[in-house]
């Protein structure tokens, strides 16, 4: 039987015909054509002041890192169940990252630990909206408020999500997003800096910049450009930009394929939830259909189930080991209270296949191997 591998990247539709448009404008370095019509569809679509896209989320992370302005030793919270890249921005600043547990619904951080976790170097939260759900953004954004911290979305699964209908990632002060080919919207590599708070604008261009005021020099603003600040280089070439734009005309029918799949997941395994065999997510219509995950009952399950279905020539995958228990977690981190949940729940998460060309067979035929495996 054809293989059915966990993920697949795809082409929509003009991903190819924009990258030889964007070669035929004879500029392929960043910000040009390409990159700056990206920016203005985020801004337009999700109703943020500013977008600037980068080469990936990780670098996302860096520059909201950067602009934290973080001193060695301050701190910041967020989940240890999470991508490194979440972690490791803020580790690169010399921070600590204090992790805190998470819900045991959405697997995203438990809101109500926050404030417990906070001391007098706490500098920012980094709510990560897991599998495209959103966190509990009134509660943090009040908790930011009163303790003067900065917010920063990780919102690398979580693009035309939304939250009390604003779009995840224009909430915080920050937001990044990911175009990785593992994402909903692909560009292989890719990601954004959603910027919501103005004050932070112009310093941003500048890290993206290698440092320099080039952004202010392009538009006339100075007159030489020069080092201003530190930075790195943080965008992507033209190419990228081209293959994404195709993808993001197309964003609203992607995204409506995934929740369609998710949909058809979840009616065909209702059954086995209902018989206690196992947990199925929580799917709201405010979620954008990035993953669909299985709650089983144990390691040993978990185990034996992806077995049963590579036999068959169905790939899923389990994510991710603990950030707390890894060895930079423990390094450069520190826990806030227990990690019960995330202990227990990450040895017990199976990802199934999702990508844009599956179709409702495929579905069918992975859930009867699952329900054959019960
Ligand atoms: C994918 C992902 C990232 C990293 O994205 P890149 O674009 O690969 O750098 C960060 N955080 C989370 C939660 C992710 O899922």
């Amino acid at each position: 039987m054809k293989p059915i591998p966990f993920n697949k990247p795809f082409i929509i539709g003009r991903e190819l015909s924009l990258i030889a448009d964007a070669v035929t404008r004879g500029h392929l370095s960043g910000d040009g054509y390409y990159t700056k019509l990206c920016n203005s569809w985020f801004e337009e679509k999700l109703h943020c002041h500013k977008a600037l896209l980068t080469h990936s989320c990780t670098a996302a992370l860096e520059m909201s890192a950067i602009l934290c302005d973080l001193q060695p030793g301050d701190e910041v919270i967020l989940p240890s169940y999470t991508f490194v890249s979440t972690a490791n921005a803020f580790a690169l600043r010399g921070a600590v990252t204090v992790f805190v547990d998470i819900r045991p619904d959405t697997l995203n951080i438990d809101e109500k630990l926050i404030e417990a976790a906070i001391t007098p170097r706490t500098r920012a939260i980094v709510p990560v909206h897991y599998a495209g759900v959103p966190c509990e953004m009134d509660t943090i954004m009040d908790i930011a408020q009163r303790h003067k911290l900065l917010v920063v979305e990780d919102a690398a699964q979580a693009l035309l999500s939304t939250y009390k209908g604003k779009a995840l990632g224009t909430i915080g002060h920050f937001g990044c997003l990911s175009f990785h080919e593992t994402k909903n919207i692909i560009s292989g590599e890719g990601g954004a800096l959603l910027i919501n708070d103005m004050r932070f604008i112009e310093r941003a261009e500048v890290i993206r910049e290698k440092g320099t005021n080039r952004s202010q020099f392009f538009r006339g603003e100075v007159d030489k450009y020069t080092w201003v600040d530190i930075g790195s280089s943080y965008l992507p070439s033209e190419l990228v930009s081209a293959f994404l734009y195709a993808q993001l005309e197309r964003a609203d029918e992607i995204t409506a394929q995934r929740c369609r799949l998710c949909s058809a997941y979840a009616e065909q395994l209702a059954p086995l939830e209902h018989a206690g065999k196992l947990r199925l997510p929580r799917f709201d219509a405010d979620s954008n259909g990035h993953m669909f995950y299985m709650l089983l009952d144990s390691l040993a399950t978990r185990t034996a189930l992806i077995s049963h279905l590579k036999a068959q020539g169905i790939y899923p995958v389990f994510h991710y080991v603990p950030l707390h228990s890894s060895p930079a977690g423990r390094k450069y981190g520190r826990v806030s209270g227990n990690m019960q949940v995330t202990d227990e729940l990450n040895e017990r998460l199976l990802r199934l296949p999702l990508h844009y060309e599956m179709n409702d067979a495929d579905v069918a035929r992975i859930s009867a191997a699952i329900r054959d495996f019960f």
